[in-house]
Protein backbone atom coordinates (compact mmCIF):
# COMPACT_ATOMS: atom_id res chain seq x y z
CA UNK A 1 0.00 0.00 0.00
CA UNK A 2 1.32 3.54 -1.08
CA UNK A 3 1.32 6.54 1.19
CA UNK A 4 -1.61 7.67 -0.64
CA UNK A 5 -4.06 5.06 -0.21
CA UNK A 6 -2.65 5.12 3.90
CA UNK A 7 -3.96 8.36 4.16
CA UNK A 8 -7.12 7.73 2.34
CA UNK A 9 -7.54 5.35 4.66
CA UNK A 10 -7.88 7.79 7.81
CA UNK A 11 -10.75 9.37 5.43
CA UNK A 12 -13.22 9.46 8.65
CA UNK A 13 -11.17 9.39 11.16
CA UNK A 14 -11.43 12.33 13.71
CA UNK A 15 -9.27 14.59 13.01
CA UNK A 16 -6.21 15.41 15.53
CA UNK A 17 -4.83 18.48 16.33
CA UNK A 18 -0.98 18.33 15.38
CA UNK A 19 1.78 18.21 18.56
CA UNK A 20 4.05 21.42 16.68
CA UNK A 21 2.71 24.46 14.88
CA UNK A 22 3.46 23.87 11.06
CA UNK A 23 3.92 27.61 10.11
CA UNK A 24 3.15 29.16 7.21
CA UNK A 25 6.46 30.34 5.67
CA UNK A 26 9.91 29.39 6.61
CA UNK A 27 12.75 31.13 4.79
CA UNK A 28 15.55 29.08 3.24
CA UNK A 29 19.03 30.79 4.18
CA UNK A 30 21.61 29.37 5.10
CA UNK A 31 25.38 29.79 6.74
CA UNK A 32 26.47 30.91 2.88
CA UNK A 33 23.38 33.36 2.73
CA UNK A 34 24.54 34.37 6.65
CA UNK A 35 27.87 34.83 5.92
CA UNK A 36 27.60 37.26 3.13
CA UNK A 37 25.73 39.53 5.27
CA UNK A 38 28.19 39.39 7.46
CA UNK A 39 30.70 40.78 5.24
CA UNK A 40 28.72 43.27 4.56
CA UNK A 41 28.51 44.01 7.86
CA UNK A 42 32.13 44.48 8.40
CA UNK A 43 32.57 46.68 5.66
CA UNK A 44 32.45 50.20 5.12
CA UNK A 45 29.04 50.50 2.75
CA UNK A 46 25.47 48.86 4.32
CA UNK A 47 23.39 50.96 1.78
CA UNK A 48 23.60 50.78 -1.92
CA UNK A 49 27.10 49.77 -3.17
CA UNK A 50 29.23 46.76 -4.57
CA UNK A 51 26.56 43.97 -3.19
CA UNK A 52 23.82 45.96 -4.77
CA UNK A 53 25.42 46.01 -8.06
CA UNK A 54 26.34 42.18 -8.06
CA UNK A 55 22.93 41.35 -7.46
CA UNK A 56 21.89 43.49 -10.05
CA UNK A 57 23.80 42.02 -12.76
CA UNK A 58 23.40 38.14 -11.54
CA UNK A 59 19.55 38.79 -11.16
CA UNK A 60 19.61 40.74 -15.08
CA UNK A 61 21.37 37.51 -15.77
CA UNK A 62 19.49 34.98 -14.73
CA UNK A 63 16.28 36.47 -16.62
CA UNK A 64 17.90 37.08 -20.04
CA UNK A 65 17.70 40.97 -18.81
CA UNK A 66 19.61 43.31 -20.03
CA UNK A 67 19.14 45.24 -16.45
CA UNK A 68 18.14 45.19 -12.92
CA UNK A 69 17.54 47.61 -10.80
CA UNK A 70 17.53 46.48 -7.05
CA UNK A 71 14.69 48.79 -4.53
CA UNK A 72 12.95 48.51 -1.38
CA UNK A 73 10.08 46.75 -2.05
CA UNK A 74 8.05 45.19 -5.06
CA UNK A 75 5.57 48.43 -4.29
CA UNK A 76 8.33 51.26 -4.93
CA UNK A 77 9.31 48.79 -8.39
CA UNK A 78 5.57 49.15 -9.71
CA UNK A 79 5.12 52.90 -8.35
CA UNK A 80 8.78 53.61 -9.93
CA UNK A 81 7.66 52.17 -12.99
CA UNK A 82 4.35 53.88 -13.47
CA UNK A 83 6.37 57.38 -12.82
CA UNK A 84 9.13 56.54 -15.45
CA UNK A 85 5.88 56.61 -18.32
CA UNK A 86 4.60 60.05 -17.21
CA UNK A 87 1.38 57.91 -15.95
CA UNK A 88 -0.60 59.72 -13.22
CA UNK A 89 -3.71 61.42 -13.02
CA UNK A 90 -6.26 61.27 -15.54
CA UNK A 91 -4.94 58.18 -16.25
CA UNK A 92 -6.16 54.47 -16.35
CA UNK A 93 -3.93 51.28 -15.64
CA UNK A 94 -5.75 47.98 -16.41
CA UNK A 95 -5.03 45.26 -13.76
CA UNK A 96 -7.07 42.38 -11.53
CA UNK A 97 -8.81 42.86 -8.63
CA UNK A 98 -7.22 38.67 -7.38
CA UNK A 99 -4.11 40.17 -5.85
CA UNK A 100 -2.18 41.35 -3.31
CA UNK A 101 -2.96 45.29 -2.86
CA UNK A 102 0.28 46.49 -3.49
CA UNK A 103 -0.63 46.24 -7.30
CA UNK A 104 -3.55 48.59 -7.19
CA UNK A 105 -2.08 50.72 -4.79
CA UNK A 106 1.11 51.17 -6.88
CA UNK A 107 -1.46 52.75 -9.71
CA UNK A 108 -3.02 55.12 -6.98
CA UNK A 109 0.04 56.55 -5.50
CA UNK A 110 0.49 58.05 -9.12
CA UNK A 111 -2.95 59.20 -8.99
CA UNK A 112 -3.98 56.82 -11.83
CA UNK A 113 -7.29 54.65 -11.51
CA UNK A 114 -6.83 51.59 -11.12
CA UNK A 115 -9.49 49.65 -13.75
CA UNK A 116 -10.36 46.17 -12.50
CA UNK A 117 -10.71 43.06 -15.30
CA UNK A 118 -11.97 40.28 -13.84
CA UNK A 119 -9.81 36.71 -13.89
CA UNK A 120 -10.09 33.46 -15.64
CA UNK A 121 -11.98 30.91 -14.29
CA UNK A 122 -9.21 28.19 -13.84
CA UNK A 123 -6.00 29.69 -13.49
CA UNK A 124 -7.08 32.85 -11.71
CA UNK A 125 -5.09 35.36 -13.85
CA UNK A 126 -6.44 38.39 -15.56
CA UNK A 127 -8.47 37.76 -18.68
CA UNK A 128 -6.39 38.90 -21.53
CA UNK A 129 -9.57 38.53 -23.55
CA UNK A 130 -11.30 40.88 -21.42
CA UNK A 131 -8.81 43.66 -21.61
CA UNK A 132 -9.46 45.21 -25.17
CA UNK A 133 -13.26 46.16 -24.00
CA UNK A 134 -12.36 47.96 -20.66
CA UNK A 135 -9.52 49.89 -22.79
CA UNK A 136 -10.65 53.81 -23.16
CA UNK A 137 -8.83 56.93 -24.32
CA UNK A 138 -7.72 57.68 -20.88
CA UNK A 139 -5.86 53.72 -20.83
CA UNK A 140 -2.01 53.64 -20.62
CA UNK A 141 -0.64 50.55 -19.28
CA UNK A 142 -1.31 47.13 -18.27
CA UNK A 143 0.24 45.80 -14.98
CA UNK A 144 -0.50 41.70 -15.04
CA UNK A 145 -0.03 39.63 -12.05
CA UNK A 146 1.55 35.75 -12.54
CA UNK A 147 -0.97 34.87 -10.15
CA UNK A 148 0.84 31.98 -7.50
CA UNK A 149 3.85 31.25 -10.48
CA UNK A 150 1.81 30.97 -13.21
CA UNK A 151 2.39 33.08 -16.11
CA UNK A 152 0.22 35.29 -18.03
CA UNK A 153 -0.24 34.77 -21.68
CA UNK A 154 2.28 37.37 -22.48
CA UNK A 155 2.58 36.47 -25.74
CA UNK A 156 -1.75 37.55 -26.81
CA UNK A 157 -0.96 40.18 -24.31
CA UNK A 158 1.88 42.18 -25.57
CA UNK A 159 -0.18 41.72 -29.34
CA UNK A 160 -3.19 43.36 -27.83
CA UNK A 161 -0.97 46.08 -25.89
CA UNK A 162 0.91 47.27 -28.95
CA UNK A 163 -2.50 47.40 -30.87
CA UNK A 164 -3.51 50.18 -28.75
CA UNK A 165 0.19 51.36 -27.83
CA UNK A 166 -0.04 50.72 -24.35
CA UNK A 167 2.53 49.75 -21.61
CA UNK A 168 3.41 46.69 -20.16
CA UNK A 169 4.56 46.51 -16.23
CA UNK A 170 4.38 42.96 -15.10
CA UNK A 171 4.29 42.31 -11.58
CA UNK A 172 5.90 39.21 -10.95
CA UNK A 173 6.49 39.11 -7.40
CA UNK A 174 4.82 35.70 -7.88
CA UNK A 175 7.68 34.60 -10.82
CA UNK A 176 11.38 35.00 -11.04
CA UNK A 177 11.01 31.48 -12.49
CA UNK A 178 8.44 31.28 -14.80
CA UNK A 179 8.43 30.30 -18.99
CA UNK A 180 5.50 30.52 -21.01
CA UNK A 181 5.80 29.78 -24.94
CA UNK A 182 9.97 29.94 -24.46
CA UNK A 183 9.23 33.45 -22.96
CA UNK A 184 10.69 34.67 -19.55
CA UNK A 185 8.80 37.37 -17.02
CA UNK A 186 9.47 40.68 -18.41
CA UNK A 187 10.77 40.08 -22.10
CA UNK A 188 7.83 40.74 -23.59
CA UNK A 189 7.10 43.79 -20.99
CA UNK A 190 8.54 47.28 -20.84
CA UNK A 191 9.45 46.49 -16.97
CA UNK A 192 8.98 43.62 -14.89
CA UNK A 193 8.86 44.39 -11.10
CA UNK A 194 9.89 42.17 -8.41
CA UNK A 195 9.55 40.98 -4.95
CA UNK A 196 11.95 39.96 -2.01
CA UNK A 197 9.52 40.13 0.58
CA UNK A 198 9.95 37.80 3.75
CA UNK A 199 7.37 35.02 2.18
CA UNK A 200 8.31 35.01 -1.25
CA UNK A 201 10.62 32.26 -2.95
CA UNK A 202 13.73 34.27 -2.43
CA UNK A 203 13.65 36.79 0.52
CA UNK A 204 15.89 39.85 2.18
CA UNK A 205 12.71 40.15 4.42
CA UNK A 206 12.05 43.47 2.10
CA UNK A 207 12.93 44.19 -1.40
CA UNK A 208 12.44 44.47 -4.73
CA UNK A 209 13.75 44.79 -7.90
CA UNK A 210 12.98 46.21 -11.58
CA UNK A 211 13.93 44.42 -14.87
CA UNK A 212 14.08 46.19 -18.22
CA UNK A 213 15.87 46.19 -21.39
CA UNK A 214 15.76 49.28 -22.14
CA UNK A 215 19.19 51.68 -21.24
CA UNK A 216 17.02 54.92 -20.62
CA UNK A 217 14.89 53.69 -18.61
CA UNK A 218 17.76 52.20 -16.35
CA UNK A 219 19.61 55.24 -16.09
CA UNK A 220 16.24 57.12 -15.12
CA UNK A 221 15.66 54.06 -12.48
CA UNK A 222 19.35 54.09 -10.68
CA UNK A 223 18.83 58.11 -9.93
CA UNK A 224 15.01 57.70 -8.81
CA UNK A 225 15.33 55.08 -6.61
CA UNK A 226 17.39 57.47 -4.92
CA UNK A 227 15.57 61.33 -4.94
CA UNK A 228 16.22 61.67 -8.52
CA UNK A 229 20.40 62.32 -7.59
CA UNK A 230 23.04 62.30 -10.44
CA UNK A 231 25.07 60.09 -8.06
CA UNK A 232 24.55 57.96 -5.52
CA UNK A 233 26.28 57.75 -1.88
CA UNK A 234 29.23 55.34 -2.30
CA UNK A 235 29.66 56.87 -6.06
CA UNK A 236 30.40 59.99 -4.42
CA UNK A 237 32.75 58.98 -1.86
CA UNK A 238 35.08 56.71 -3.75
CA UNK A 239 35.21 59.36 -6.41
CA UNK A 240 37.05 63.04 -5.79
CA UNK A 241 34.56 65.47 -4.80
CA UNK A 242 31.90 66.80 -6.72
CA UNK A 243 28.86 68.22 -6.07
CA UNK A 244 25.99 65.92 -6.58
CA UNK A 245 23.00 67.48 -8.30
CA UNK A 246 18.63 66.70 -7.84
CA UNK A 247 17.45 66.46 -11.28
CA UNK A 248 13.75 65.73 -11.08
CA UNK A 249 11.89 64.54 -8.02
CA UNK A 250 12.24 60.89 -7.41
CA UNK A 251 11.67 58.57 -4.38
CA UNK A 252 13.81 57.40 -2.08
CA UNK A 253 13.68 53.44 -2.26
CA UNK A 254 17.01 51.87 -2.83
CA UNK A 255 18.45 48.44 -2.02
CA UNK A 256 20.80 48.33 0.20
CA UNK A 257 23.81 46.13 0.67
CA UNK A 258 22.31 44.26 3.46
CA UNK A 259 19.88 43.17 1.59
CA UNK A 260 21.71 42.08 -1.93
CA UNK A 261 24.05 40.44 0.29
CA UNK A 262 21.35 38.33 1.67
CA UNK A 263 19.49 37.56 -1.82
CA UNK A 264 23.18 36.76 -3.94
CA UNK A 265 23.60 33.22 -2.70
CA UNK A 266 19.47 32.34 -2.67
CA UNK A 267 20.07 33.59 -6.43
CA UNK A 268 22.72 31.08 -6.92
CA UNK A 269 20.18 28.26 -5.36
CA UNK A 270 17.08 29.26 -7.03
CA UNK A 271 16.76 26.51 -9.69
CA UNK A 272 17.76 23.93 -6.60
CA UNK A 273 15.07 25.79 -4.34
CA UNK A 274 12.61 25.70 -7.62
CA UNK A 275 13.42 21.75 -8.17
CA UNK A 276 12.30 21.24 -4.15
CA UNK A 277 9.32 23.23 -4.57
CA UNK A 278 8.37 21.48 -7.35
CA UNK A 279 8.76 17.70 -5.60
CA UNK A 280 6.47 19.58 -3.15
CA UNK A 281 3.87 20.45 -5.40
CA UNK A 282 3.53 16.80 -6.57
CA UNK A 283 3.65 15.04 -3.77
CA UNK A 284 0.72 17.27 -2.73
CA UNK A 285 -0.83 16.72 -6.19
CA UNK A 286 -0.51 13.12 -5.84
CA UNK A 287 -2.78 13.41 -2.72
CA UNK A 288 -5.42 16.42 -3.73
CA UNK A 289 -5.81 15.65 -6.63
CA UNK A 290 -9.65 14.79 -5.52
CA UNK A 291 -9.95 18.37 -4.84
CA UNK A 292 -10.75 21.48 -7.16
CA UNK A 293 -7.91 24.03 -7.67
CA UNK A 294 -6.14 26.38 -10.39
CA UNK A 295 -5.82 24.56 -13.02
CA UNK A 296 -2.57 25.21 -15.13
CA UNK A 297 -1.94 24.73 -18.46
CA UNK A 298 0.35 26.05 -20.78
CA UNK A 299 2.99 27.26 -19.11
CA UNK A 300 7.02 25.87 -19.70
CA UNK A 301 7.67 26.34 -16.35
CA UNK A 302 5.58 27.53 -13.51
CA UNK A 303 7.38 29.34 -10.47
CA UNK A 304 5.36 27.16 -7.95
CA UNK A 305 4.76 29.49 -5.71
CA UNK A 306 1.78 29.61 -3.89
CA UNK A 307 -0.48 26.33 -3.16
CA UNK A 308 -3.75 26.66 -3.01
CA UNK A 309 -7.15 24.85 -2.90
CA UNK A 310 -10.62 25.40 -3.22
CA UNK A 311 -13.75 25.10 -0.75
CA UNK A 312 -17.42 24.49 -1.29
CA UNK A 313 -17.80 28.11 -0.66
CA UNK A 314 -16.91 30.89 1.60
CA UNK A 315 -18.19 29.87 4.85
CA UNK A 316 -16.71 26.07 4.59
CA UNK A 317 -13.33 28.39 3.67
CA UNK A 318 -13.31 30.54 6.51
CA UNK A 319 -14.91 27.41 8.78
CA UNK A 320 -11.22 25.76 7.26
CA UNK A 321 -9.50 28.67 7.97
CA UNK A 322 -10.61 28.57 11.89
CA UNK A 323 -10.27 24.77 12.10
CA UNK A 324 -6.85 24.44 10.65
CA UNK A 325 -5.58 27.27 12.79
CA UNK A 326 -6.57 25.21 16.16
CA UNK A 327 -5.38 21.95 14.33
CA UNK A 328 -2.06 23.78 14.86
CA UNK A 329 -1.93 24.48 11.05
CA UNK A 330 -1.59 28.18 9.79
CA UNK A 331 -2.91 28.89 5.86
CA UNK A 332 -3.49 31.88 4.29
CA UNK A 333 -5.49 33.46 1.74
CA UNK A 334 -4.60 34.59 -2.12
CA UNK A 335 -6.75 37.02 -2.05
CA UNK A 336 -9.77 38.28 -0.86
CA UNK A 337 -10.30 40.52 -4.63
CA UNK A 338 -8.66 44.34 -4.23
CA UNK A 339 -12.15 45.69 -5.55
CA UNK A 340 -14.07 44.51 -2.41
CA UNK A 341 -11.48 46.39 0.00
CA UNK A 342 -13.13 48.95 1.48
CA UNK A 343 -10.92 51.93 0.52
CA UNK A 344 -11.79 50.63 -3.12
CA UNK A 345 -15.10 49.98 -2.59
CA UNK A 346 -15.76 53.66 -0.83
CA UNK A 347 -13.89 55.50 -3.82
CA UNK A 348 -15.47 53.52 -6.60
CA UNK A 349 -18.10 52.39 -5.73
CA UNK A 350 -17.50 48.83 -6.63
CA UNK A 351 -19.72 45.85 -5.09
CA UNK A 352 -20.00 42.05 -4.71
CA UNK A 353 -20.53 40.52 -7.95
CA UNK A 354 -18.70 43.09 -9.97
CA UNK A 355 -15.85 40.73 -11.47
CA UNK A 356 -17.36 37.06 -10.28
CA UNK A 357 -14.76 34.58 -11.04
CA UNK A 358 -11.90 36.53 -9.18
CA UNK A 359 -14.92 36.87 -6.45
CA UNK A 360 -15.25 33.23 -6.39
CA UNK A 361 -12.00 32.25 -6.42
CA UNK A 362 -10.72 34.72 -3.84
CA UNK A 363 -14.18 33.50 -1.95
CA UNK A 364 -13.43 29.92 -1.37
CA UNK A 365 -9.51 29.85 -1.71
CA UNK A 366 -7.09 29.01 0.97
CA UNK A 367 -3.20 28.56 0.72
CA UNK A 368 -1.33 25.75 2.53
CA UNK A 369 2.29 25.72 3.92
CA UNK A 370 4.39 25.49 1.13
CA UNK A 371 8.45 25.48 1.13
CA UNK A 372 11.41 23.63 1.22
CA UNK A 373 12.23 23.84 4.82
CA UNK A 374 8.92 21.64 5.53
CA UNK A 375 10.03 18.46 6.58
CA UNK A 376 8.61 15.19 5.39
CA UNK A 377 6.86 14.33 8.60
CA UNK A 378 5.04 18.39 8.30
CA UNK A 379 4.32 16.66 4.67
CA UNK A 380 3.09 13.91 5.54
CA UNK A 381 1.03 15.81 8.97
CA UNK A 382 -0.46 18.29 6.74
CA UNK A 383 -2.09 15.48 4.28
CA UNK A 384 -2.91 13.61 7.16
CA UNK A 385 -5.15 17.12 8.42
CA UNK A 386 -6.46 17.70 5.26
CA UNK A 387 -8.07 13.96 4.62
CA UNK A 388 -9.53 13.99 7.84
CA UNK A 389 -13.06 13.76 7.24
CA UNK A 390 -14.48 16.96 8.66
CA UNK A 391 -11.92 18.65 7.03
CA UNK A 392 -11.70 17.08 3.65
CA UNK A 393 -15.44 17.75 3.04
CA UNK A 394 -15.33 21.29 3.51
CA UNK A 395 -13.03 21.12 0.07
CA UNK A 396 -15.02 21.61 -3.57
CA UNK A 397 -14.53 17.71 -4.98
CA UNK A 398 -13.59 16.65 -8.38
CA UNK A 399 -16.15 14.38 -9.07
C1 LIG B 1 4.12 40.49 -2.32
C2 LIG B 1 3.42 41.08 -3.48
C3 LIG B 1 3.56 42.42 -3.83
C4 LIG B 1 4.24 43.41 -2.95
O1 LIG B 1 5.56 43.14 -2.73
P1 LIG B 1 6.35 44.03 -1.66
O2 LIG B 1 7.76 43.70 -1.96
O3 LIG B 1 5.91 43.60 -0.30
O4 LIG B 1 6.02 45.46 -1.94
C5 LIG B 1 2.97 42.87 -5.00
N1 LIG B 1 2.26 42.05 -5.79
C6 LIG B 1 2.09 40.76 -5.47
C7 LIG B 1 1.31 39.89 -6.41
C8 LIG B 1 2.64 40.24 -4.30
O5 LIG B 1 2.43 38.95 -3.97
Amino acid sequence: MDEASTCQNNNGQDRTALNNTIEFYKHALNDHDRQEVLQVLHSLFLTTGAWVTEFEKAFAHYLNARYAVGVMSCTHALELCLRYFGIGAGDEVITTPLSFVATANAIEYVGAKPVFVDVEATTGNINVNLIEQAITKKTKAIIPVHLYGYMVDMQALRKLADAYNLIIIEDAAHCVEGVRDGIRVGQLAEAACFSFYATKNITSGEGGAITTNDTAMHAWLLQARSHGLSSNAAQRYTKKYEHYDQTFLGMKCNMSNIQAGLLLHQLERIEELWQERKSLWDYYERYLSGIQKPGFGNADKHAYHLYTLWAQDEQNRDALLADLYELNMRTAVHYNPIHLMSYYKNKYGYKRGDFPHAEAIGHTTITLPFYTKLTDQERHAIMRLLMSKDVYGKFTSNT
